[in-house]
């Protein structure tokens, strides 16, 4: 008989998306003539810098004659590719990252989905509220938690994300093994320090644990001083995985394009306390299950790191984080706490004592706009929603002149 994997029946019923979407699916059938504009989901709006599509179009022509065809190509990336990640993302920020440490993927996502696979079943893993869901919901399937009541798996421990702690939660009193820390964060925006990283880097070292780094919006800060990669951390290269994606980067989200960080100096350890490194195992695990990014993605990931793709990429990104001003400005001229959006696409505002899907339902009915219920970012999520600078500016000057005039 085919048992099934029952931790799926314990991950919560619906997801946050399609919950959203059927809100606004009633909405508009009731109400077809009314506009609605989304600043709800995180997907990009801006096309592919000039650089990437034409480096993308010169591959296919590669593809189209024998002499300059590929066939499958190293399952971990080119080396072109890895190359210029190491030397542009890492090595110029004093992060001693070389090319054979960089794993090219077609997502983030599920890079952080799938590292787990390296680890024993039993850990006891660190999550912050509010959460990016992927990480929890794939510990969920893997059996890693126990059931979900009032919004919290048994089994994890949970890093409150408060406005008190600046949605910077500090490293817990108790040890754990694995922890998933995201800077610039999804979905508060708020981005760490350098001091706040070093806290976290000396609390993995102190206690063999092992740190995910999520920072798929890295190119999104501005502040100077605020670390782009947890590797400018001196220690990090011995306690943390970095995951990047060139989705909010340059606008890859449909493109697919991502890369991990896997240094070759980082452990887990067996029961007996062996330390294992993880580098050969992450290779092996690549090579075995995965076949390499298409070579036109990669030679178009490439092109970011190129003089005009540089420029390209920090105009569209700009662009966003005037749009996101535009956002933050709209709510604290109304009197509503927000964060993020400085060094961010999202800002996290505070409903001011007042439910989030009760605040959505009142922006969607009142103002014809979608954003994101906190609440259904975890438990620390109630009472924020977050809102996404990725659209049109026409679209996000008639969101908040809308938002603005119900507020
Ligand atoms: N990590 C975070 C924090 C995200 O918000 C997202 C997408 O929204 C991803 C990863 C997914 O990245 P990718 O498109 O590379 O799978």
């Amino acid at each position: 008989m085919i048992l099934v994997n029952e931790n799926y029946s314990k991950l919560k019923a619906s997801y946050l998306f399609a919950d959203i979407a059927k809100r606004v699916k009633v909405f508009q059938s009731s109400y077809p003539e009314k506009p609605i504009i989304r600043l709800g989901i995180g997907d990009v709006t801006e096309p592919l810098p000039p650089a990437c599509v034409e480096a993308f179009h010169k591959a296919v022509d590669e593809m189209a004659t024998r002499e300059t065809f590929r066939g499958y190509g190293p399952e971990q990336g080119y080396e072109f590719l890895r190359e210029a990640i190491a030397q542009n993302d890492f090595r110029k920020r004093g992060a001693d990252i070389s090319a054979d440490e960089i794993f090219v993927s077609d997502g983030a996502k599920c890079d952080t989905a799938n590292i787990q696979e390296l680890f024993a079943q039993k850990l006891k893993i660190a999550v912050p509220d509010p959460v990016y869901p992927v990480y929890v919901d794939t510990n969920v399937m893997a059996g890693r938690t126990g059931k979900n009541t009032a919004g919290r798996y048994s089994g994890l421990v949970y890093l409150d994300s408060t406005q008190e702690n600046g949605f910077v939660p500090p490293p817990p009193e108790t040890p754990v093994d694995l922890v998933y820390l995201c800077f610039p964060n999804n979905p508060t925006g708020a981005v760490a320090t350098k001091e706040q990283l070093a806290a976290w880097v000396d609390y993995a070292r102190a206690n063999k644990a092992l740190i995910l780094f999520d920072a798929a919006y890295e190119a999104f800060i501005r502040t100077p001083g605020i670390p782009h990669s947890i590797y400018e951390i001196p220690g990090a290269k011995s306690c943390a995985i970095e995951f990047r994606s060139f989705s909010k980067t340059a606008g890859f989200t449909g493109t697919r394009c991502a890369f991990t960080v896997v240094p070759k100096e980082l452990a887990a350890y067996t029961q007996k306390g062996e330390a294992v490194p993880l580098h050969p195992m992450w290779t092996r695990r690549h090579t075995t299950k995965f076949n390499g990014v298409s070579y036109p993605v990669q030679r178009a990931a490439e092109a970011v790191y190129s003089r005009e793709g540089k420029k390209q990429v920090k105009a569209t990104i700009n662009f966003y984080l005037a749009n996101a001003k535009i956002i933050r400005k709209a709510f604290l001229k109304a009197g509503y706490d927000c964060t993020g959006g400085e060094n961010s696409p999202y800002i996290w505002v505070n409903v001011k004592g007042g439910k989030s899907w009760d605040f959505f339902d009142r922006i969607l009915h009142d103002a014809q706009v979608v954003i994101t219920p906190g609440a259904g970012f975890g438990r620390d999520g109630e009472g924020f929603i977050r809102v996404s600078a990725f659209n049109s500016r026409t679209n996000v000057e008639e969101a908040m002149r809308r938002i603005s005039a119900i507020l």
